[in-house]
């Protein structure tokens, strides 16, 4: 089942008038459960790939059809539901709510929920991803990779059917990458969670299944593994 496919999508910046083409008719299908890898030049457009096909951002043309979604017919309010809802995001720079202990950041999105045991539910993330001790703990208080585990378990908190990672382990030394990488892949392994992720890191993305490489624009090779 084809669970993200992006057809002839094209992303333009405007600023005064300068016309930026980053994404040049880019098509791309994803099967549910793969593992992908977007590599390619800083600057070649990679987040902005990413940030398209999570519906943080919108195609200047092309469709993107994301879990059943078609994303260009969604308004704002409609994208963010399915964000938060179906699918789960985490970035290099962590993006935690600063104000918000561990506990408190992983319950935001089961509180989206309505969950009526979302603090309990929390507790079992934080848990899983090895931080039980540190539920009352503000991010500040936590590790580069203590606050990556932190992001982790909000993004499984959703319990998505994708996982987008911009740079998840570009921050950490390599001890710690590699606790972050061997749990992004055990919920791709483990429950079949989809997972595209963006990464500089080559032997990160020799860990997926299918490496896409963006340049100029366009996605110049596809390689399986
Ligand atoms: P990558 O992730 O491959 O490094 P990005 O997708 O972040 O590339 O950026 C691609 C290009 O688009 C860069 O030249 C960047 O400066 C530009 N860009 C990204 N976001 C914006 C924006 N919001 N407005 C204008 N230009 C942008």
């Amino acid at each position: 089942m084809t669970i993200l496919s992006v057809e002839n999508v094209s992303k333009i910046y405007q600023s005064g008038a300068r016309k930026l083409t980053v994404l040049d008719g880019v098509n791309l299908a994803v099967e549910a459960g793969d593992s992908i890898a977007i590599v390619g030049p800083s600057g070649s457009g990679k987040t902005t790939l990413l940030g398209l096909c999570a519906g943080l951002d919108s195609a200047s043309s092309g469709s993107v059809k994301l879990n059943g979604h078609h994303l260009e017919l969604l308004s704002e309010d409609q994208r963010a539901a399915v964000r938060s809802q179906e699918i789960g995001f985490i970035f290099q720079n962590f993006q935690l709510l600063p104000t918000l202990t561990a506990l408190e950041n992983v319950m935001v999105p089961l509180e989206l929920k309505k969950r009526k045991d979302a603090k309990e539910k929390a507790m079992e993330l934080l848990e899983e991803v090895g931080l039980g001790d540190r539920s009352t703990h503000y991010p500040t208080q936590l590790s580069g990779g203590e606050q990556q585990r932190v992001s982790i378990a909000r993004a499984f908190a959703n319990e998505p059917k994708i996982l987008f990672a911009d740079e998840p382990t570009g921050n950490l030394d390599t001890e710690t990458g590699e606790m972050i990488e061997d749990l992004i892949f055990n919920l791709n392994k483990a429950s079949g969670t989809t997972l595209i992720l963006v990464t500089h890191d080559a032997e990160l993305a020799a860990k997926t299944n299918r490496i896409i490489h963006i340049k100029g624009g366009k996605i110049q090779e596809n390689q399986h593994a």
